[in-house]
C-alpha cells in the first residue's frame, strides 16, 4: 500500500486540546458525516439515542439496610438489528459514557455488518465493596426493571467492565423466569454450560490477529520478520500476542499495570503466560528487560498493539510511536489530536471500531447458535470469524483508499453510510 496516497486532508480539520475517547469518537463521526454529505436531519438521527431508560435498584444488603442503586440502558440505534452492548458495573458511570458507548456499538456492529444496531448499560456501584450475593441481587432487580426493553429481539446485553459470565448467567435466569420459559439468546457471553460459544473468549483477540496479518500483508511485512509490541496483558493483550507469535512473529515486548518487559530475542509468551496465572500480574517478570511503560510504547518495532485502555497515544507521545502499524485491541488507546501526527509518519493504524470486533462478532454467533438451537464447533467460529474480519477490513480498506482517508475514518464511512442507507431505505415513521 501507497501510504503517501492518503490525503490526510479530511483527518486534520481542527480538534479540542482536552478530549476524552467519547470527543474523540465524535470528532471521527463528524469528519466522516461530512464526507459522505449526510444531510442534516440524517445526521441528528444518528447522534441521537432512539431510548434512554433510567431504573432505580433497591436491595436489602447484607445487614439489612435497604440502598438504591441507579442503572441505565441506553439503545442508541435499532435501525439494523436489535440492540447489542455490554452491562458495565462501576461507581462513577454516568448517563452521558452509556450514551456515548452505546454510539460506539452502533458504528463498530456496522462496521463488521452485524444484524445489530448499538447499546449499552450500566449500574452506578462499587462492585468491589459489594458481596457475591448483592452483586446477584442487583443483578436480577436491574434485570427485571428492562423486562420491557431487553429480549432476544430487541435489545442483547453482554458482559463490560465489572461484569463477566456470571452476571450473564444472572440476566439470563431473571429474563427467562419471567417469560416463563429458557431463553438464552436474550445475553451473550454466557457460561457454555447455559448456551455460551466456542471461541467468545479468544475472539477479540483473534479479531486483531487477522486484521494485523491483512494490514501487514498490504505493507509488504511478512510474519517471520516482523516485531510486535503489545501493550496490556489481560484478555485482549494476551491472545493477541500468543496468536502473532503462533503466525510466526517475535513478540518483543509485552507490559502490564505492574510494568513493561522487553526481549530483544523475543518474550517466552507461554513464560509470562504461567506468570500471570500464579502471580496475578507480571510484576517480577524475569523474562526480559525493564522499561517504563512511556518506552514501551516507543519501542522500535513493526506493530504495536495497545490493548490496555483509553488515551494511551496522544499528540503527547505520537510523534514518538516507532511502528508501522498500530492495532487498536482496546477501545479508544488513540486520541483525535494524535491521529494527523499518526498519518503524517506514514503509520497505518486499525480503528478500534475494526481492530476489537471480534468480541462483538463471536456474540452475534452465539445468539445466531442460541436461536437456531445448535452449536458450532469451534473450527467453524473460527472460520467465520476470520472470514467477517477479513471482509470488514478489506471494505474498510477500500473505502479509505477512495476518498483517500486513514482506516479509521474509512471504518466510520462504512459504517455511517450503512445505516443512513437502512434508514434512508426503511423511511422515517410518522
Ligand atoms: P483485561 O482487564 O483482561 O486486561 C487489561 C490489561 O491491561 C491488564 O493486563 C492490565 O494490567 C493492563 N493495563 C491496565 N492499565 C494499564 C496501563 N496503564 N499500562 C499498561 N497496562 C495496563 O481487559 P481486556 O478485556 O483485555 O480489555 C482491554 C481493552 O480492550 C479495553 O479497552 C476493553 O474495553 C477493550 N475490549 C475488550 C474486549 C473483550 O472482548 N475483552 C472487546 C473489545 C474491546
Amino acid at each position: 500500500m501507497d501510504l503517501t496516497q492518503i490525503s490526510p486532508f479530511s483527518d486534520h480539520s481542527p480538534v479540542l486540546d482536552k478530549q476524552n475517547p467519547f470527543e474523540s469518537m465524535m470528532h471521527r463521526f463528524d469528519i466522516a458525516a461530512q464526507l459522505l454529505k449526510t444531510e442534516p436531519g440524517v445526521y441528528e438521527y444518528l447522534k441521537t439515542p432512539v431510548r434512554q431508560v433510567i431504573v432505580s435498584i433497591p436491595i436489602s444488603m447484607d445487614d439489612g439496610e435497604v440502598k438504591v442503586f441507579e442503572g441505565y440502558r441506553v439503545i442508541h440505534n435499532d435501525i439494523l438489528g436489535p440492540g447489542k452492548g455490554g452491562i458495565r458495573f462501576a461507581p462513577d458511570v454516568t448517563l452521558d459514557e452509556v450514551k456515548a458507548l452505546a454510539a460506539w456499538m452502533t458504528w463498530k456492529c456496522a462496521v463488521l455488518n452485524i444484524p445489530f444496531g448499538g447499546a449499552k448499560g450500566a449500574v452506578k456501584c462499587d462492585p468491589t465493596r459489594l458481596s457475591p450475593l448483592q452483586i446477584e441481587k442487583i443483578t436480577r432487580r436491574y434485570t427485571s426493571a428492562l423486562l420491557d426493553f431487553i429480549g432476544p429481539d430487541k435489545d442483547i446485553p453482554a458482559p463490560d467492565m465489572n461484569t463477566n459470565e456470571q452476571v450473564m448467567a444472572w440476566i439470563m435466569d431473571t429474563y427467562s423466569m419471567h417469560m416463563r420459559r429458557t431463553e438464552p439468546a436474550v445475553v451473550t457471553g454466557k457460561p457454555l454450560a447455559l448456551g455460551g460459544s466456542l471461541g467468545r473468549r479468544e475472539a477479540t483477540g483473534r479479531g486483531c490477529m487477522i486484521v494485523t496479518l491483512a494490514a501487514m500483508n498490504k505493507m509488504g511485512l511478512k510474519p517471520q520478520q516482523t516485531s510486535v509490541v503489545v501493550q496490556g496483558f489481560g484478555n485482549v493483550g494476551s491472545t493477541t500476542a500468543h496468536l502473532m507469535a503462533d503466525q510466526g512473529c517475535k513478540v518483543i515486548g509485552i507490559s502490564d499495570i505492574s510494568g513493561a518487559y522487553y526481549s530483544k530475542k523475543g518474550i517466552d509468551l507461554r513464560k509470562a503466560s504461567e506468570w500471570v496465572n500464579v502471580n496475578r500480574s507480571l510484576a517480577g517478570f524475569t523474562g526480559g528487560d525493564r522499561l517504563s511503560q512511556e518506552e514501551l510504547l516507543e519501542l522500535e518495532c513493526d506493530v504495536l498493539v495497545p490493548a490496555a485502555k483509553e488515551d494511551q497515544i496522544t499528540k503527547r507521545n505520537a510523534g514518538k510511536i516507532s511502528a508501522k502499524i498500530i492495532c487498536e485491541g482496546a477501545n479508544g488507546p488513540t486520541s483525535a489530536n494524535a491521529d494527523p501526527i499518526l498519518l503524517e509518519k506514514g503509520i497505518l493504524v486499525i480503528p478500534d471500531i475494526l481492530a476489537n470486533a471480534g468480541g462483538v462478532t463471536v456474540s452475534y454467533f452465539e445468539w445466531v447458535q442460541n436461536r437456531i438451537g445448535y452449536f458450532w464447533s469451534l473450527e467453524r467460529v473460527h472460520k467465520r470469524l476470520g472470514k467477517m474480519m477479513s471482509e470488514a477490513f478489506d471494505n474498510v480498506f477500500e473505502t479509505a483508499e477512495k476518498h483517500k482517508v486513514s482506516l479509521r475514518i474509512g471504518a466510520y464511512v462504512v459504517a455511517i453510510d450503512r445505516v443512513s442507507q437502512a434508514l434512508k431505505l426503511r423511511g422515517i415513521y410518522a
